[in-house]
């Protein structure tokens, strides 16, 4: 697997040739000495990070900061404004706020105050995210108060001037030394002070590791199609629907699609996530999620009179039922799958006789040729929508090899969405430093994105979301490709979209991809246990 720049196509965004773009440099602004002094103790000496001392309220900051292309973090102590702020915590601004009026945004905020969280900063020390506001004068009593109405969470002097003065990328980052219970005039205010400055010692090396990752200029490729697929968005489409028909809470068996972004959503707005049915009330609804069940889960829900809403994609209903016409013909059915996996679990339930199985599991070559079945004759394979397609087409053809006769499925179980993703990226792949994959580690279509990429030569991650950009994979990379599964939102990959400009200006292309089209219709919302019992007259349960 290639790191970044170790192909010299790689290098160049403009000509695709050449060496990648040197890191401008870093300079950490402070407005006071013994600030200054406490970042000098932290820097590391990689990147050639400098520490300018700036004055209050930035007084010096036109004479002595470079006029070259750096990056810029104002770093120093600060107030806390609003209850959730404590003195010793730090604050990462989002956007700074002049007193003027003037804002200037920071998109490298989620991704520098996950490098903070990363650091060992000691018991109790929470890194927030959200505005600061820079004031004329010292913000207290019921001025902070004002602002911390407002969203602000920290207030500073100098940080709005050197926004406007940064034509590169900018992020400010607090210490808190006072806060609504400390008050700023204080005999602990002297303590707190040191305590602060030590913290601040402990963040520079992730701040430098942040400005090694600062490119004056960086391609972003958008893979095309990627996020969202049709069974995804019905899936989501039935919970919300379900929701609104029956009201909070409505249980779901399972992870409704495998992303934490999506699940988190609907839990606030009142799903309930369960594993099994058996921690769901009699009369209380409950979806089955997109990955499909066992023919178990359906008889048990049936015996029980629950409501139940099917949100199994149509494309693994599909394998279902290829799996149980192979079953009926008197076939063994080989299921190329990764064990574990719901929906790998959900098929594997299809077979009559579990003790004797007539579905059989592999996941790799090797297993494929070791299988030993008892008719080699009567054997169908079927395999899980969300493989990747190579890994598929090498564990298909050592079936053929060991098992000439093995009836193939009527069309490929690999979904649509599935194949578009991979190769949309595995094209891009082949031509940009890193990739990054938007997606939840329980997604088997989110890591076989990356497996994909990576065999095309690119570093690739996964990650959940902008934060866990890890800043260092970055350096040196000129050109990032950006895709995500199909159980991750757009809103998510727009957002490390935005969050990749933190690192500097970037150049955004979207080469065209298939498009898609599909669609599924939802299945009707049935009656609740409760109304079907008062319909009848009764308060008797069912019981078949
Ligand atoms: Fe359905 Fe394919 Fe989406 Fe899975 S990835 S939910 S099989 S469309």
């Amino acid at each position: 697997m290639n790191g970044p720049s170790s192909d010299p196509r790689r290098s160049d965004p403009h000509t695709g040739e050449g060496t990648p773009n040197p890191p401008p440099g870093l300079v950490i602004a402070a407005a006071l000495a013994i600030e200054a002094r406490a970042l000098e103790r932290g820097l590391t000496g990689a990147g050639g990070t400098k520490v300018v001392r700036v004055g209050v309220r930035a007084r010096h900051a036109m004479r002595v900061l470079p006029r070259d292309n750096n990056s810029l973090i104002v770093a120093g102590v600060g107030g806390g404004a609003g209850s959730q702020v404590r003195a010793g915590d730090i604050v990462v601004a989002t956007e700074v706020r002049g007193p003027e009026g003037a804002i200037v945004r920071s998109p490298a905020a989620p991704l520098l105050a996950a490098a903070l969280r990363a650091l060992d900063l000691g018991p109790g020390v929470q890194v927030h995210l959200g505005p600061i506001s820079t004031t004329d004068k010292l913000a207290l009593g019921s001025r902070r108060r004002a602002l911390a109405a407002e969203g602000v969470l920290a207030v500073d002097q100098e940080s709005s001037w050197l926004g406007t003065l940064a034509d590169q990328p900018f992020a400010v980052v607090r210490v808190i030394v006072d806060d609504e219970r400390t008050g700023l005039y204080s005999p602990s205010t002297v303590p707190r002070g040191r305590e602060a400055l030590r913290t601040l010692t402990k963040l520079v090396p992730a701040l430098e590791r942040w400005g090694a990752a600062v490119q004056s200029h960086r391609r972003v490729v958008l893979a095309s199609p990627r996020s969202f697929c049709a069974g995804v968005e019905r899936a989501i489409e039935i919970v919300e629907e379900a929701l609104e028909r029956y009201g909070p809470p409505v249980y779901v068996r399972r992870q409704i699609v495998h992303n934490a972004y999506v699940v988190a959503d609907l839990e606030r707005r009142g799903a309930i996530f369960v594993e099994e049915l058996d921690e769901v009330p009699d009369d209380a609804p409950v979806v089955l999620s997109a990955h499909g069940v066992a023919p178990a889960v359906r008889e048990d829900a049936a015996h029980r009179g629950l409501t139940v809403v099917d949100a199994t994609c149509p494309l693994v209903a599909k394998v279902h039922t290829e799996a149980r016409r192979a079953l009926r013909d008197g076939n063994t059915v080989v299921f190329i799958g990764h064990p574990n996996h719901d929906e790998s679990e959900g098929l594997l339930g299809e077979d009559p006789d579990p003790a004797n199985p007539r579905i059989r599991l592999v996941e790799t070559p090797r297993q494929a040729k070791e299988l030993e079945v008892e008719d080699p004759n009567r054997l169908a394979y079927l395999t899980q929508t969300t493989l990747a397609e190579d890994d598929a087409a090498d564990i298909v053809a050592a079936l053929r090899t060991t098992f000439p006769n093995i009836i193939e499925p009527p069309s490929s179980d690999i979904c649509y969405a599935t194949t578009n993703r991979q190769r949309a990226i595995r094209d891009i792949a082949a031509e940009v430093d890193v990739v990054l994959v938007v997606g939840s580690r329980n997604s088997s279509n989110s890591l076989r994105l990356v497996e994909v990429a990576q065999r095309a030569g690119a570093a690739a991650y996964l990650i959940d979301g902008p934060d866990e950009i890890d800043p260092a994979w970055l350096i040196g990379a000129a050109s990032v490709g950006l895709t995500a599964g199909a159980s991750a939102p757009p809103l998510l990959v727009d957002a490390v979209a935005d969050a990749l400009t933190g690192f500097g200006p970037v150049l955004r292309e979207e080469p065209t991809g298939v498009e898609e089209n599909l669609q599924f219709t939802l299945p009707p919302m049935p009656t609740l246990l409760t109304e079907r019992r008062q319909a009848a007259g009764t308060s008797t349960a069912p019981t078949a």
